[in-house]
Parts: C-alpha cells; sequence; structure tokens
C-alpha cells in the first residue's frame, strides 16, 4: 500500500518521547526524558473525582464544559491575574492543553497563514500548524546571560503580510524561560502594529521558581481582546493523564475555537472537570507546595549536572533544565542522549527535536526534573560517571 498518511503529516511518526522511554526500560535507566510527575495530584482533589463518578457525573457536560469549572476558571483567572472573563461566553474547557491549542490553531488560521513560535517549542506546535496547512515561522531562543531569550529584531523580521497569529509559551517548555514584561511588551507591541492574535500557553503558570511570577500576556495593555489564552490541569496538580484543559478568550474568539471543538470532542469528560473546579478553588495551598519541592529538585538535579561538567540553564520555571553538552566534549546531543544509558544509566531529550533548525539546538539536552527526591538523587550521582 502507498503511504497511507495525509501528506502534511508526514514527518510527524513517533516521537522522541518514544523512542527515549523505550530507550530507558529496556536499559534500566532513570527516565528524565519525559516531563510527567511520578506522584499524584492533591488527595482531596481526586476524591472529588471519583465523588463525581459514583454520584451521576457521567453524561455529555454542556459544549463548553461543566459550570462549575468555567466560575472556578474565571475566579481563579480575577483572583490572580487581576483579568475577568465571562464563564458564559469566554471560557472553553477542552482535552487538555493540546487539544485547546490544535482546535485553536484549526479555527483561526486560513491555510497559508503563518504562525510564529519560539523555537525549540512544544512538539505538538508543528504538528498542529501542518493539520490547519498553516506555516510555522521559527525564531529562535538563544542563552543570554544564563537564560534562554530571542531578539526582538528577529521576531519583528518573522512577521510578514500572511502573519496570523503568535504563539507563546511561556513559562517556556523546554528551555525554562520565563518571559519577563520586557518580552511580553515587543510580542505585545507587534501583535497590536499587525493585528496579529497571541496564542499563549501557560500550562506552567503555577510553576515558577525564585519569585519569578508569571506574567500572562492578556494582561499587557490592548491583549485581552486579541489573546486566546490556554492553561491546564496536567502540569498544576500532577494529573496529565487527566486532560483537562481550558481556554479563556473573548467570545468571537471563544466562539471560534468552539466550533471546531464540537467536531473534534464535542465536550470533555465531565468527572475530571467536577474535580479541577475543585482543586482551583482548594488545592492553590498544595500547589504552592509544589512549587517549593519542584524548585529543590531543580536545585538538587543542576547541582548534579553541574558536578558532572555539563553547563547548565537555570530554569526559571517548568519541570526542565536545559544543558549545553559541550564543556563534557560532545557536540552531537542526539548521540549523546543515545549513548548516556550506556554512559550513565540515565536518559534525556535532545533538544534539536524541539526545533526547526535543528543545529540551532544540536548542542543542547534537556532534563526533567518532575520525579521524586530520590529518584533525582540518584541521577545525580550516577550522572557523574561522566566527569570520571
Ligand atoms: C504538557 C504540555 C502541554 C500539554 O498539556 P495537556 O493539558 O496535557 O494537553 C502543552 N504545552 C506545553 C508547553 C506542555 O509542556
Amino acid at each position: 500500500m502507498t503511504e497511507a498518511l495525509v501528506s502534511r503529516m508526514r514527518g510527524f511518526g513517533t516521537t522522541i518521547f518514544a523512542e527515549m522511554s523505550q530507550l530507558a526500560a529496556r536499559t534500566g535507566s532513570i527516565n528524565l526524558g519525559q516531563g510527567f510527575p511520578d506522584t499524584d495530584g492533591p488527595a482531596a482533589m481526586l476524591d472529588r473525582a471519583v465523588q463525581a463518578i459514583g454520584s451521576g457525573a457521567n453524561q455529555y457536560p454542556p459544549g463548553p464544559g461543566v459550570p462549575e469549572l468555567r466560575q472556578a476558571v474565571s475566579e481563579h483567572r480575577a483572583a490572580h491575574y487581576g483579568l475577568s472573563y465571562d464563564p458564559d461566553g469566554e471560557i472553553l474547557v477542552t482535552v487538555g492543553a493540546t487539544e485547546a491549542i490544535a482546535t485553536s490553531v484549526l479555527a483561526l488560521c486560513e491555510p497559508g497563514d503563518e504562525v510564529i513560535a519560539f523555537e525549540p517549542y512544544y512538539d505538538s506546535y508543528a504538528a498542529s500548524i501542518a493539520l490547519a496547512q498553516a506555516r510555522l515561522v521559527a525564531v529562535t531562543m538563544r542563552p543570554e546571560a544564563g537564560r534562554f531569550t530571542f531578539d526582538p529584531a528577529e521576531l519583528r523580521a518573522a512577521v510578514t503580510p500572511r502573519t496570523r497569529a503568535i504563539l507563546v509559551n511561556s513559562p517556556h517548555n523546554p528551555t525554562g524561560t520565563v518571559f519577563t514584561r520586557d518580552e511580553l511588551t515587543s510580542i505585545a507591541e507587534l501583535c497590536q502594529e499587525h493585528g496579529l492574535i497571541a496564542i499563549t500557553d501557560e500550562v506552567y503558570e503555577h510553576l515558577t521558581f525564585d519569585g519569578v511570577e508569571h506574567i500572562p500576556l492578556a494582561t499587557l495593555p490592548g491583549m485581552r481582546e486579541r489573546t486566546v489564552a490556554i492553561s491546564s490541569a496536567g502540569k498544576t496538580f500532577s494529573v496529565t493523564g487527566w486532560k483537562t484543559g481550558w481556554v479563556c478568550a473573548p467570545p468571537e474568539l471563544v466562539t471560534a475555537v468552539q466550533t471546531v471543538k464540537q467536531f473534534t470532542t464535542y465536550t470533555a469528560s465531565a468527572p475530571w472537570q467536577l474535580a479541577v473546579a475543585h482543586g482551583l478553588r482548594h488545592e492553590l495551598g498544595w500547589v504552592a507546595e509544589l512549587r517549593a519541592a519542584l524548585q529543590d529538585k531543580r536545585d538538587r538535579l543542576m547541582t548534579g549536572l553541574a558536578a558532572a561538567g555539563f553547563e547548565v540553564f537555570k530554569p526559571a520555571g517548568t519541570y526542565f533544565a536545559q544543558t549545553d553538552i559541550r564543556p563534557l566534549g560532545f557536540t552531537d546531543g542526539f548521540e549523546f542522549a543515545r549513548r548516556l544509558p550506556e554512559l550513565a544509566g540515565v536518559v534525556a531529550i535532545p533538544t534539536e527535536v524541539f526545533y526547526d533548525h535543528p543545529a540551532r539546538g544540536s548542542h543542547f539536552v534537556r532534563f526533567a526534573f518532575c520525579k521524586k527526591e530520590e529518584v533525582i538523587d540518584e541521577a545525580a550521582a550516577r550522572l557523574k560517571r561522566l566527569s570520571a
């Protein structure tokens, strides 16, 4: 049979995460590749999901999401960021941030439209943009003074008459950068000058460190009206398997996204929505503890990586630390990641898979630290073998 898959999706075969997770299993290595926590979310929130199933929340909820969750999202956005969204018409619950991103791009971009994203970028962006037959234009983030950032002039030069949207992920996976107000201002100015839509992936909004705070792009002057803000319970509450996310945007944009979403999944699962509503209302103290614990894990891993000989970029948020492998005598992250199990019994992800221009990221390797302390400490101990 000839290739069954449509041409625009070729090149999106098995992801690197599957390959590296298999490698970890086969070699008995510690898997710091894929970013999911190895501990559960808040107990009362888990109980709320069980209770929801036991008490009849098992049929189709309303298309935009259960009212309790839309109300809780609205209260959360107002309390944390001073942003007001009407639960009826400005909030849409989705099957994770992934569906929110895909349906936003499908709903808002015509074939041939250009979408700017900062590379290295989360892998679903390129696939969603390809599905929409739009074109991803990558603006490269590079290390400067110990953190990854972009050049505002390069961003400006990337805008063309075909540019429709800028996809902004902050806190940023995989670099750990939390965009500053200045960085966000340079994005906001371009959006307003050129009438662009901003699609913001804010799934790590609560997972920031050292007192750094996440600033939603929609809080900048003139941006609420043109921003599709996307969040998810997965990372905030350590329930990545629940696949519950949401979109906050003005009615016209939410209606567009919902028009597509009603035919991808129609609606998201009811029990998780009720549990996440509980989480947003009652479990932000638990999230603060998670954030402190993650910061400690970050520091343990960074100490281990530095002792092993990596150059380490201290992340201000997310689950991930970027490293430069050149001080260890390697230049090819792919080769390094494939050999790391044999060299040190650890699995990581070559950052170049997150680039349109892989050569720009070939010497970076990403490590996840959203794992139990003893796992991080064991990984750090094993990595010391690299400097032996
Ligand atoms: C994990 C992740 C997502 C996916 O979120 P889901 O709610 O699981 O779909 C989206 N964007 C980034 C940057 C992520 O790291």
